[in-house]
């Protein structure tokens, strides 16, 4: 019997025993940079001989792991793979593969500390953050688990007279899972959990930047028994595979979560169809968000500057949730203002091996490059009132920077930055919160702080974003407590962590038998 799904509680790193054990998984965590790692097809190493390397953007030398990069060659190797493992894997008994997720879960608690270990020094996620996320993919393989043993219980019709009728749900094919490097441990174990318990085999590319982690999740699997051939593991670069695999017309299913461009272009190149296709691919596509916080005349303004310091720079603002916008009502505009920058001031910056450090460095040299062009572009649009600049001399730091007085449709209120800079937005009264609040092309995560009932009535029916949150944060989304997937440019609206998601990778078969 299978328990009823529940969170995974969050560590308490104030607890010295906790403390030290993640102390030790650092340590030994960094004993094993010097590691290479194979492909995994077939449930076998492959080995392409074509090097990458995975390095710590809080210390850019410093190499994390070396990977063997798949190519054409590779991938159709791990299609093959995928496709001979499809035969058996899509009659083996569905409650199988959900216990076979839970037994996942399992060992991904035992190995929690390492996990977070890893995203520390590949992502540079703090000691919380990285929990958090190790946290949210435990829940993503007991949550999944479960949602198919629910899947494989008898669906519910209408009876007819001389007849026995029945639908059930079976698996789509061989799909990519491609997903991002900022949550390295919950997105991929997500993605790839979900395509696999439903009875689909994978091809699953990691993000270049978190291939460490990625292989994790590819260990714990086949811990738990994952057949040979169902989980295949291929990193390489996006720009030199991603096509390939999406193009190929034995991918059935992709599953993507990442920016808006890739996630275009893959449905783009996914639409047409390749020569011995006899499908319409199925795209889950989960993008890019510009998310916004209003702040209302009548909002607790305290609570409002501590949530949208917390959205705005937590994990250096690398949230597809983040906020990044955040529109004030005049009334509270120079109060709210004052409050933000004093609450950033206080943000301590480095190396978040050490856990005292809040923020710790962005992903890699074009992601700084890029914040860094925006914040220039920022200063000129508006009025720099904290942070504002980086430096890379080790890592890739940005202090957390706030611009203030940003027109609606200014470039900073208006591109996805995906880094610690928040442009502030002042706004009369409730029409214009709302215009402005919906006038991006995105529409994931956004939060209303108000006290007026009416006002908060409006804006739960206004607000266009997949996830709303009143009178707190605009992140933190927890499996089957916030379905989480955007609107618009945002994505396919997937409901990552909902009872929905699992049949993004189905198809209902219906049987009707004369009696
Ligand atoms: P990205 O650059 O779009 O990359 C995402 C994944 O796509 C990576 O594995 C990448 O591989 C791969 N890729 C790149 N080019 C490809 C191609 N032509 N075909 C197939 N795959 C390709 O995004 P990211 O920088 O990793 O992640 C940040 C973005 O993700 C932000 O926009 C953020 O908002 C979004 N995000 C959205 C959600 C959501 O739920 N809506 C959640 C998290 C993140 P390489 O690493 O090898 O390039």
């Amino acid at each position: 019997m299978v328990g009823k799904f529940r969170n995974e509680p969050v560590l308490d790193f104030s607890i010295p025993e906790n403390k030290k054990k993640m102390e030790d998984a650092l340590a030994y965590v960094k004993s094993q940079f010097t590691r290479e790692y194979p492909l995994r097809i077939n449930g076998e190493d492959v080995k392409s001989g074509n090097l990458f390397k995975s390095c710590n953007p809080a210390n850019k030398d410093e190499v994390v792991g070396t990977f063997h990069r798949a190519g054409k060659k590779e991938v159709d190797m791990a299609m093959d793979a995928a496709l001979t493992a499809f035969e058996d894997w899509k009659y083996f008994d569905p409650e199988e593969r959900g216990i076979l997720l839970i037994k996942a879960a399992n060992i991904m608690r035992r190995r929690r500390f390492e996990l977070n270990a890893w995203m520390v020094y590949e992502t540079s996620k703090n000691w919380v953050e990285a929990d958090a996320d190790t946290a949210e993919a435990i829940d993503f393989l007991d949550f999944y688990g479960r949602e198919m043993l629910r899947l494989n219980e008898r669906q519910p019709l209408t009876d007819t007279a001389g007849e026995f009728n029945k639908m059930i749900y079976i698996p789509l094919g061989v799909g990519a899972v491609i997903p991002p490097w900022n949550f390295p441990n919950a997105i991929l174990v997500g993605m790839t959990s979900a395509a696999i318990v439903t009875g689909n085999t994978v091809l699953l590319k990691p993000s270049s930047d978190s291939p460490c982690t990625g292989y994790c999740m590819m260990e714990i699997m086949e811990e738990a028994g994952i057949p040979k051939g169902v989980l295949n593991f291929v990193p390489g670069s996006g720009s030199e595979i991603g096509d390939y695999i999406v193009q190929h017309h034995k991918t059935r299913f992709i599953a993507f979560t990442g920016s808006m461009e890739v996630g275009l272009r893959i449905n783009r190149l996914a639409a047409a169809t390749s020569e011995g296709q006899i499908w319409i691919k199925r795209v889950v596509a989960e993008m890019g968000g510009k998310d916004g916080i209003v702040v209302d005349s009548e909002a607790d303004v305290e609570a409002a500057a501590s949530a949208t310091v917390a959205s705005a720079f937590g994990f250096q603002g690398q949230k597809c949730s983040a906020c990044s916008r955040v529109m004030v009502d005049e009334s509270i505009y120079d109060k709210f203002c004052d409050l933000i920058v004093e609450k950033t001031n206080k943000l301590t910056i480095g190396d978040t091996t050490d856990p005292s450090n809040y923020m710790g460095a962005v992903i890699n040299k074009a992601s700084f490059d890029s914040i860094s062009k925006y914040i220039e572009i920022g200063k000129k649009e508006g009025m720099l009132i904290a942070g504002g600049e980086g430096d890379d001399s080790e890592g890739y730091y940005i202090k957390p920077t706030i611009i203030k007085d940003i027109a609606p449709d200014a470039v900073i209120a208006q591109e996805e930055i995906f880094g610690p800079v928040l442009a502030v937005i002042k706004v009369k009264g409730m029409d214009e919160a709302m215009q402005v609040a919906n006038n991006t092309i995105y529409g994931l995560t956004g939060a209303f702080f108000s006290r007026n009932k009416a006002k908060t009535a409006r804006a739960k029916q206004e607000f266009h974003v997949g996830n709303l949150y009143i009178n707190r944060k605009c992140t933190g989304a927890l499996v089957d407590v916030h379905p989480f997937g955007g609107f618009n440019m945002s994505g396919t609206d997937s409901k990552a962590g909902g009872r929905d998601y699992l049949q993004l990778f189905l198809q209902a078969k219906t049987i009707s038998e004369q009696l």
